[in-house]
């Protein structure tokens, strides 16, 4: 596989060109800022104490403190984080969002850790990046296999070490410290923004529109139910064991109970009550990727549509819940086809949109009610995905080259009216 961050950089290069953009810019957006990467030391529930490594990528700043959420999973790396948080520099500045991009990881698998385990580790990134981070300089959130409890012992161990109130150092916490009203399914809401708003260009017709979604982690689960409830049916949807497919389609929120009570989707659905209420098939993964859909959403981790499997993707449009799904040769094959991919710096920006506005109700101690959260992340999310559709339209581009095009120029203002600093 390539290096993610090579490919990531040689998508910044090719569309920077198309766009215009002045070189000295695109050149400060080759390398990150700044990063940190630490040995954190935890102390397992048996008395032994194990290393895991630890990273904090602060990409660009230009637009504000960066911005971007930490991971665990066993596949985190250097180069992972660094085109993680390059996404979020392109994807804050086509929100309009006052931020930068950056990104965090730990290199773990949290599901072999005890409960215990979990806050050591969370407590002790925090203790290794409170110099690092902060409500004015880099504000870490959730990613993949990271939620909202989390946040919130990450946020009590900055508090502790600097002796001050910072709810604004992370955003994702539980609402009792600070959290928004809305966050936690912003990511999922976002991207059933934009659908809803692809459908109206395209006339589609939702129980007519046959969806598969591959992964069921927070921002899948949203999206679904919001899809599902609107009357598009889901007939596919998978975790990391595997998935299920039915025509008839699913009823995500007792996917999505059964899911929460076992943590094992293709176990319970199949020797549980959900599956045996519809006739379903089991299927990989890859099969998932492959069904003939009028919408694929892939939600779960990056590069799961490559050179070696693009051909077998049937779907006329794709949706990018998840960070960086299709690698950028699959893509090429996916543009001469004429597929509509919604790119992920789009599709998934509902979720840092409502972390931004949990920042703000930090800064200014007023918390919002959810219809607020509600009304504001539908304004940023539309006026994003217009401003996206109206370049692609009037510089004939994919959603993708627009969107980088809109985000690149507004990065390269700010960088320009910085000024140089010696
Ligand atoms: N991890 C999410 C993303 O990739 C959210 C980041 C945030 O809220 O700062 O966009």
């Amino acid at each position: 596989m390539t290096d993610l961050f090579d490919d990531a950089l040689k998508r910044v290069r090719q569309l920077s060109d198309s766009a215009g953009i002045d070189p000295e810019v695109v050149e400060s957006l080759m390398k990150p800022k700044a990063m940190m990467k630490a040995a954190l030391p935890v102390r397992m529930d048996d008395g032994s104490t194990r290393y895991f490594n630890g990273y904090r990528c602060r990409f660009n700043d230009v637009l504000g403190p960066t911005k971007g959420g930490i991971r665990y999973h066993p596949q985190v790396s250097q180069a992972e984080v660094q085109a993680l948080a390059l996404w979020m520099t392109i994807k804050c500045a086509l929100l309009g969002l006052p931020f930068g991009g950056g990104k965090g990881g730990v290199v773990v698998n949290p599901k072999e850790l005890s409960p215990m385990e979990l806050e050591r580790l969370s407590r002790s990134y925090m203790r290794a990046m409170a110099d690092f981070v902060g409500p004015e300089v880099d504000i870490p959130a959730p990613d993949v296999y990271t939620n909202a409890r989390i946040m919130g012992w990450m946020m009590d161990e900055y508090e502790a070490i600097r002796r001050v109130r910072a709810p604004g150092v992370i955003t994702g916490k539980p609402i009792p410290l600070g959290g928004s009203l809305g966050r936690d399914e912003a990511t999922g809401r976002g991207a059933y923004l934009c659908i809803r708003q692809l459908a109206e260009k395209r006339g589609w017709q939702p129980d007519q529109t046959r969806v598969a979604v591959q992964g069921f982690g927070n921002a899948a689960y949203h999206v679904a139910r919001l899809l599902q409830a609107d009357g598009y049916r889901i007939v596919a949807v998978s975790d990391s064991k595997g998935g299920i497919h039915s025509e008839q389609g699913f009823d995500i929120d007792s996917l999505w109970k059964e899911k929460q009570s076992s943590r094992q989707m293709r176990a319970v659905y199949c020797e549980q009550s959900v599956c045996q209420l519809i006739e379903h098939r089991e299927i990989s993964n890859e099969e998932l990727l492959a069904l003939d859909v009028d919408l694929l959403i892939p939600a779960a981790l990056e590069e799961v549509i490559r050179a070696d499997n693009v051909d077998n993707v049937k779907a006329k449009t794709i949706v990018e819940v998840a960070n960086g799904p299709i690698a950028t040769e699959a893509e090429a094959v996916l543009d001469a086809r004429g597929v509509t991919i919604v790119p992920d710096v789009l599709a998934n920006a509902g979720g840092v949109s409502v972390s931004y506005f949990e920042w703000v109700q930090n800064r200014s101690g007023f918390p919002w009610d959810l219809p607020e959260v509600r009304d504001k992340l539908a304004q940023y999310m539309s006026r994003a995905f217009e401003q996206v559709w109206q370049i692609a339209e009037a510089e004939t581009l994919s959603l993708r080259a627009a969107a980088y095009t809109a985000a690149l120029r507004r990065i390269s203002e700010a960088t320009t009216a910085h000024g140089t600093r010696e």
